[in-house]
């Protein structure tokens, strides 16, 4: 049974803590749920969006329309036999207790991903991404109620065009699909990847590779470094880091002997943090709104601050390294 409520308030839905309303929010707790809503006048027809725990979300005003949240909330093992473990899981489950269940069970794959905010519904939204690990390296499949044709589809891993911070779901199905279901498959073999940061070092000092320890020197490390929403809104990793081609590169590294960069595929990754701090915005403040003082890449809501006030410092951010640089900065936030 959907739940259906009017003039809902936001604030506590996302992540920088802006008070704005949601004309009309639905909870949908099963598939069926989803299925029911192609005959709600609310939902069919006006402006709608598919929301999950709202941590890569910007309101820029209230949202007049209607938001849909999948809560459903199976963790289903569908076989744990030989090398791997397959698991099925509700878009409502909360993406942190899905990797505790995880490492609980001697099941490999989540662990770097460890305490990244949201749910499981939005993880192959963005194919979120920490500490050398993606949700592409695991997720098999994922099910989602086509919101046109109200039909259940069912798309494999290769048919996600899962890319760096994206997929198809941001692309071609934007606003089109609500995710129901999340496959994963996990190896049940020891395979860590502690080469990233100082994770194996940290790990070496909790008594060496374990799934437990991964996670906690994961957990340990963002913990040191992000500011936790609870006590200063923000939604993680504002911008995107921008791969250049590597022409731009060599001629920057040249100007800059400094400047970090990753070569990736035909191109170069540089740090997006780096090139903010470089045009002296690290720490930034605007009114309410500002750059984290620690984190270059965090934009963050210090009370009282709205989304339009957050997009024009992003606005200002992209200009300055534009300019600067010559390189585009893209936002890794959703804003609606
Ligand atoms: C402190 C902090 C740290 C973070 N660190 C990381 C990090 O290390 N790596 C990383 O990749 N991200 C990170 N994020 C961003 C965020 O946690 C992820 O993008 C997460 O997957 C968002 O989940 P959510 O449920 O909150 O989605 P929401 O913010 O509600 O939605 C995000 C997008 O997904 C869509 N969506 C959500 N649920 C569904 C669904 N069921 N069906 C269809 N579309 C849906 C929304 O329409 C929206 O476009 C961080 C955020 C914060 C606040």
């Amino acid at each position: 049974m959907i739940e259906k409520f009017y003039t809902y308030p936001l604030q506590r839905h996302n992540t920088f803590g802006f008070e704005v309303n949601a004309r009309c929010l639905i909870k949908a707790y099963s598939t069926q749920d989803v299925l029911q809503l192609r005959n709600d006048k609310d939902f069919v027809g006006g402006t709608r969006l598919v929301m999950g725990g709202g941590s890569n979300l910007l309101f820029t005003s209230d949202f007049d329309g209607c938001i849909l949240q999948p809560l459903l909330q199976n963790i289903s093992p569908e076989s744990d036999a030989g090398t791997t473990a397959r698991l099925r899981v509700g878009a409502g489950v909360a993406w942190d207790e899905l990797v505790e269940y995880c490492v609980e069970r001697g099941w490999h794959g989540l662990e770097n991903l460890s305490l990244i905010p949201g749910t499981v519904g939005a993880c192959p939204v963005q194919n979120i991404g920490a500490y050398g690990a993606e949700a592409k390296d695991v997720i098999e499949g994922v099910e989602y109620v086509d919101l046109e044709s109200f039909e259940v589809s069912y798309l494999s891993n290769e048919q996600c065009r899962f890319g760096y911070r994206t997929s198809i779901f941001k692309q071609e199905l934007r606003g089109k699909a609500a995710i129901t279901q999340v496959v994963f498959g996990l190896s049940r073999q020891p395979r860590y990847n502690t080469s990233y940061d100082s994770l194996s070092e940290m790990v070496k000092q909790l008594g060496g590779e374990s799934l437990r320890n991964v996670r906690q020197a994961v957990v340990a490390t963002r913990r040191g470094k992000l500011p936790n929403p609870a006590e200063l809104g923000n939604a993680g990793s504002f911008f995107k880091n921008p791969f250049v081609e590597a022409s731009l590169a060599e001629e920057l590294q040249k100007k800059h002997p400094a400047m970090p960069s990753f070569p990736s595929g035909s191109g170069v990754k540089i740090p997006a943090g780096w090139l903010i701090e470089q045009c002296g915005l690290k720490g930034a403040r605007r009114g309410s709104v500002g750059v984290h003082p620690k984190q270059a890449l965090v934009l963050v809501n210090y009370g009282g601050g709205t989304g339009s006030e957050v997009l024009a410092l992003a606005r200002e951010i992209c200009q300055a390294v534009h300019s600067r640089f010559g390189v585009t900065l893209e936002l890794e936030v959703n804003v609606v």
